[in-house]
């Protein structure tokens, strides 16, 4: 396993046995009870709200100090800040909780006991 292939599972994310069958469903990011390729039991994995957890910390970390400065430096009404950052922050969980959900399973997957 490198940092490459993992990047593509991520990015790509599928069973993290065989790297073949889907890891969600079609349009969703639930995990699908077993693998269709190889009959991985991947229904098992219960990561909770971890995913989430971690795109508040990173979220926390980037887009505030963004919003504080964009107050800083353009001054804009609040309803602006509204929509803008609204909007930033659904596309950024679009595209980011997958890849972070893939990424925790896949750690998961690697390091279980038995
Ligand atoms: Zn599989």
């Amino acid at each position: 396993m490198s940092v490459f292939s993992d990047i593509k599972f991520c990015l790509k994310p599928r069973c993290p046995v065989c790297r073949k069958g889907r890891l969600f469903r079609p349009h969703s990011i639930t995990v699908v009870p077993r693998c269709a390729e190889c009959d991985a039991d991947l229904g098992a994995h219960d990561i909770g709200d971890g995913a989430s957890v971690f795109l508040i910390f990173f979220f926390g970390i980037t887009i505030i100090p963004l919003a504080w400065w964009f107050e800083n430096a353009v001054h804009p009404p609040l309803w602006l800040h509204g929509i803008l950052w609204l909007a930033v922050m659904l596309g950024a969980i679009a595209l980011l909780l997958p890849v972070v959900k893939a990424y925790i399973i896949m750690l998961e997957w690697r390091h279980r006991k038995g």
